[in-house]
């Protein structure tokens, strides 16, 4: 069907895109400039306040708070760490620190202070905003501070904890001393440094530019079924610290110009209050709140009619949640997608109803976009319907990771050439199905788990002479991370007492969930743990 080439590369069947030329476009003058703009129309629902922000206004936000950002002594270039749950302050920070030339870091507020500290000076980050609530968390960093939310206590506050200085966003807001929008920024600067694994180690800094958050809004095309995008109403309950989020549903649906529901976090019944207040119409989603919606009783209490789509993403959605939904929801469609914070969330998805229905498929290849499926063993690149490890080639992929040259080449090859570490195929038709992980990556609820970072912590405790982390399989989760632990010769550990030991120095969803006792760890001649080994094991005691 005239997709496959003859030298292995698979290119997209969907329509291609003419990305803008204009070498001065940022993100946010993409999403705020465009021609159809509609001041009046609504931007962002806070979720559990009923706040609500038109264009217009988050525009003027925007531009404000970039100018006060330049007051404060934010530089062009400079990375902010924001640590906030999804609210209309993020949002306007986020694009006010991008719409300045300066860089945003992105962390979950779940993470504990030395888990922060750790990604603030990777990403040397000089500045960092975030919420009262949340200032323990980031005193230690002793960085100047744009506090999110106003609070009484802000100057006790912010004395006490020794922030070198503080602004409040209302504060930033103030300031109009020039268009910082139209003056700053090129499409090939840095936009953001959010972190991923990718297939080994530890956290990274993932470079996305401008460009690459403006190519991921115009390479998914979007079923245009149904509702015109003005009357569409996004519900993000994804966070927007993750490139899902931040890149889909925080701000590049606005580019579209429909409204975004914003919750905090994901609460059941919080989110189907919101779908019924503010008659929600899309809702992408991650398989475990998916499970939710198919299996759990509280559902028929809601009216959930304004629904017709509940998208999957980020991890793999099992056939019969897909038919357990669909029985309950016959009227609501479930869009899928794949991919990863290294290609702006782009690799592939689907759009029609009918491509939908390719159970167990995450779609097509996304437009602009080139695909090979690689022989693990030989690097030779395959045919359709053979498995092999996914790469990626276009203009969602990252420039690479941040002071990392030696990881970034052994992930970007030469030919510009992402290596994703998963394993998957093409069928005849030109559909993508992601079969396994081959990188040490854990996704707990869609989350990235590093083990490496976790065997650090399992291998700073005395009685523990060596370590390895792997997925285990579950229902609800999807995975959770798995220890096998070497212990000491007069070690009377227990798994509780290893479960404790991780759980108080990392935050919750990273926290190992199951232990195993072995005599060694198997690894490879060069020292490498042998993943595989420890899984098949693991899958072996089911
Ligand atoms: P992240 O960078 O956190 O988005 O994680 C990317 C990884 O999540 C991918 O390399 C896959 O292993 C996994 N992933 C993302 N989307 C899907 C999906 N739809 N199905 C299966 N795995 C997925």
């Amino acid at each position: 069907s005239g997709f496959c080439s003859s030298n292995g590369i698979f290119y997209s069947k969907r329509e291609p895109v003419k990305l803008p030329a204009d070498p001065s476009l940022t993100f946010p003058r993409f999403i705020l400039e465009r021609p159809d703009f509609d001041p009046s129309a609504i931007a962002y629902i806070d979720s559990k306040s009923g706040q609500t922000l038109s264009y217009g206004e988050l525009k003027a936000q925007i531009q404000a708070a970039a100018s006060g950002l330049l007051a404060f002594g934010v530089k062009p270039g400079d990375v902010v760490l924001v640590l906030c749950p999804n609210s209309i302050a993020f949002a306007v920070i986020l694009l006010a620190i991008m719409s300045m030339g300066a860089i945003v870091t992105t962390t979950n507020p779940l993470n504990h202070a030395i888990e922060i500290a750790k990604q603030a000076a990777d990403s040397n980050a000089l500045f960092v905003a975030s919420l009262p609530s949340l200032l323990d968390k980031v005193s230690g960093l002793k960085l100047p501070l744009i506090l999110l939310q106003d609070s009484d206590k802000k100057l006790l506050g912010t004395q006490k904890l020794g922030f070198p200085s503080c602004m409040t966003l209302s504060e930033l807001l103030c300031s109009r001393t020039e268009n910082a929008l139209g003056h700053h920024g090129r499409q090939d600067d840095t936009a953001a440094l959010l972190y991923s694994s990718g297939t080994t180690g530890v956290s990274k800094g993932v470079i996305l530019t401008h460009r690459n958050f403006i190519a991921q809004v115009l390479l998914l095309q979007y079923s245009n079924e149904g509702l015109p995008w003005n009357s569409r109403i996004y519900m993000c309950l994804i966070p927007m610290f993750h490139v899902y989020g931040m890149a889909f549903f925080g701000s590049g649906i606005l580019a579209k110009g429909a409204t975004v529901v914003l919750q905090q976090k994901f609460d059941f019944v919080e989110t189907l209050e919101a779908i019924q207040k503010y008659g929600v119409t899309h809702m992408p989603a991650v398989p475990p709140i998916i499970i939710a919606f198919a299996k759990s009783p509280v559902v028929e209490k809601f009216n959930l009619s304004s629904l017709v789509s509940v998208g999957s993403g980020a991890a793999p959605l099992g056939r019969e949640v897909m038919d357990s939904f669909y029985s309950r929801f016959p009227m609501i469609k479930i869009p899928q997608g794949y991919g990863l914070t290294e290609t702006t969330a782009v690799g592939s998805h689907t759009v029609t109803e009918e491509e939908a229905t390719h159970f167990g498929s995450v779609g097509l290849l996304a437009a602009n976009t080139e695909l090979k499926i690689v022989d693990v063993d030989s690097g030779k690149p395959l045919p359709p319907c053979e498995k092999g490890e996914i790469w990626f080639r276009g203009p969602t992929i990252m420039k690479g990771y941040f002071g990392r040259p030696g990881e970034t080449a052994s992930t970007i090859d030469k030919e510009g050439w992402l290596h994703t570490g998963d394993l998957g195929y093409v069928d005849a038709e030109g559909f993508l199905y992601i079969v396994d992980r081959l990188k040490e990556l854990i996704k707990y609820k869609g989350l990235q788990v590093a083990p490496a970072e976790l065997e650090a912590v399992l291998l700073s405790h005395p009685g523990i002479v060596d370590a390895a982390v792997i997925p285990y399989a579950d229902n609800e989760a999807g995975q959770i991370p798995m220890a096998f632990v070497v212990r000491g010769p007069q070690s009377v550990l227990r798994e509780v007492d290893v479960i404790d030991f991780v759980a108080k120095q990392v935050a919750s969803y990273k926290k190992v969930r199951k232990v195993a006792f072995v005599g060694d760890i198997p690894k490879s001649a060069s020292g490498k743990i042998l993943r595989r080994e420890l899984v098949s094991a693991a899958m072996s005691k089911l």
